[in-house]
């Protein structure tokens, strides 16, 4: 395997592709987060080039939509074939220009994989011919499915690779054209996962690529073709999709949204202690902290705090912070300058306000931030998400966990939560009182634990269904009844 990321390492060039040709723009070099050095250059596209691609996937919309979905389907499948093939280019690229370790380079590869396949059959069992559906008098009436017309589908860099194709491969399979607009951190393997899918079968009409920053992907969901917007990123950024969507005075738009949390893992004093700190130092740590379902809040019952902090505290010394190509290494870089920052400014103020139980060092090249776990006395005192390697810890006593999950439901984040406990009646408490999307019981909480779960949350972390469910493409899908 180390051989061929080797051999699938070289410089990469990336440009929009508006029907099937290089946009123009300005060349920049791509930074890798590692170490500063070079991992390709990238062309930006500007707010014309958004409005070409629109025009474009517009005109290539319905010979789309016609193709049976087999064809479809079969190209999806094709083009996971194609990565599998291509895994040293693609697990090269997740490195350098994403910041991953091998593990997360790989399991990422595995889970964009997983969604072309699982979309691909999924499509072929509910965008078929129709649904037959009796009328009146009792006569064939069918109920199908069809495109909505031009899906933008707006990603982050955390997933570069996986949540970009999940989007794209769930708004090609439902019929529709799409113009996919990746994080401007990650435009390299964005774009090599649009050549994949050209090659696989779909057509260069039916989807197109605009590299750019917020401004490009503005552009996307104000243009009036739009039909419909897949994103993930941040609620702040969702919010402002949704003004612009509403704002347009023409058609009514949906807007598919999985954004951030702040992902409490409740901890009662039954939970096993070795358990509780090996979860909790993958949750918060892993991929250094920057997953959307990251556990930033641990909410320990008093009794057994001590103990549990002294141990995650250990097992999180242990972890090895540097170059993620060293298969040694737990935990890499954050994304980029502006991350650490924000992320630096946090630590700083934490510092200050709250208990602090761990700090550690980061290596001073590249933009590394060391993992930091700080008490805090309130829940309300944690108000926003913070994405990386950054733990926050609150007591809560005894015979108090219900005003305790009532002060984590008021954040208004609805993503993941983890409970460790013994108690069956505990663990019923919790998944009854809680509205968020996915629960971990006695594990760790990262993702999907199975590749084609569903993953997504509710309230300020998005509108659901959730990517990898059975239900997401009937959303990228319009409902058509013929009576
Ligand atoms: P993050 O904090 O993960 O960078 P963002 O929400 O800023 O989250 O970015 C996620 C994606 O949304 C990126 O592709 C980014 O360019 C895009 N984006 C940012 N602002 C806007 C906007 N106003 N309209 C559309 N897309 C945007």
């Amino acid at each position: 395997l180390e051989a061929e990321i080797a051999a699938g390492r070289k410089l990469a060039e990336a440009a929009s592709i508006i029907g099937g040709k290089a946009g123009g723009g300005t060349p920049r070099p791509v930074l890798s987060p590692i170490d500063g050095s070079p991992v390709g250059t990238v062309t930006e596209a500007g707010a014309e080039a958004a409005s070409a691609a629109m025009a474009a996937a517009a005109a290539g919309f319905h010979a789309w939509d016609r193709t049976d979905v087999t064809v479809r389907a079969a190209a999806l499948d094709k083009a996971a074939g194609l990565m599998e093939a291509r895994r040293g280019m693609l697990l090269a690229l997740l490195q350098d220009e994403g910041g991953k370790t091998l593990d997360d380079a790989l399991a990422e590869l595995r889970e964009a994989v997983d969604f072309c396949r699982y979309y691909a059959a999924q499509a072929r069992k509910i965008f078929g011919p129709g649904e037959h559906m009796p009328g009146p008098t009792g006569e064939d009436n069918i109920l199908r499915h069809r495109g909505r017309g031009v899906f933008v589908c707006i990603s982050p860099w955390n997933f570069p690779l996986a949540i970009f194709l999940g989007q794209v491969a769930a708004a090609l399979a439902a019929g529709n054209a799409v113009v996919a607009k990746p994080a401007e951190q990650t435009p390299l393997i964005a774009h090599a996962a649009v050549k994949i899918l050209h090659e696989a079968g779909v057509p260069t009409s039916a989807l197109h690529l605009v590299l750019g920053d917020g401004r490009t992907g503005a552009a996307l969901t104000g243009h009036a073709a739009v039909a419909g917007v897949a994103f993930t990123g941040s609620t702040e950024t969702a919010w402002a999709i949704n003004r612009s969507l509403a704002a347009k005075n023409a058609a009514i738009v949906p807007l598919i949204a999985e954004t951030g949390g702040i992902n409490a893992m409740v901890v009662d004093a039954t939970a096993l202690p070795e358990q509780v700190a090996d979860d909790v130092v993958t949750s918060a740590f892993r991929s250094a902290g920057q997953r959307c379902s990251a556990l930033r809040l641990l909410c320990v019952q008093e009794d057994v705090a001590d103990k549990v902090v002294a141990m995650i505290k250990g097992a999180a010394e242990e972890l090895k912070l540097g170059d993620p190509r060293q298969p040694a290494t737990h935990v890499g870089p954050v994304i980029d300058a502006e991350a650490k920052a924000g992320l630096e400014a946090h630590i700083a103020v934490m510092k200050g306000a709250a208990r602090t139980h761990l700090a550690m060092a980061a290596p001073a090249q590249g933009t590394f931030v060391g993992p930091h776990i700080f008490e805090i006395a309130r829940v309300e005192d944690l108000t926003r998400e913070v994405f990386g390697p950054v733990l926050h810890v609150v007591r809560w006593k005894a015979g108090r966990l219900a005003p305790l999950l009532d002060a984590v439901a008021a954040t208004g984040y609805g993503l993941t939560l983890g409970v460790h406990t013994r108690i069956e009646a505990t663990l019923a408490a919790v998944a009854e009182r809680m509205a968020v999307g996915n629960i971990y019981v006695n594990r760790n909480m990262i993702g999907a634990v199975v590749g084609t779960q569903p993953f997504g949350g509710v309230g300020l972390s998005g509108t659901g269904p959730k990517a990898g469910g059975p239900n997401y493409l009937k959303r990228f899908a319009a409902e058509q009844v013929i009576a």
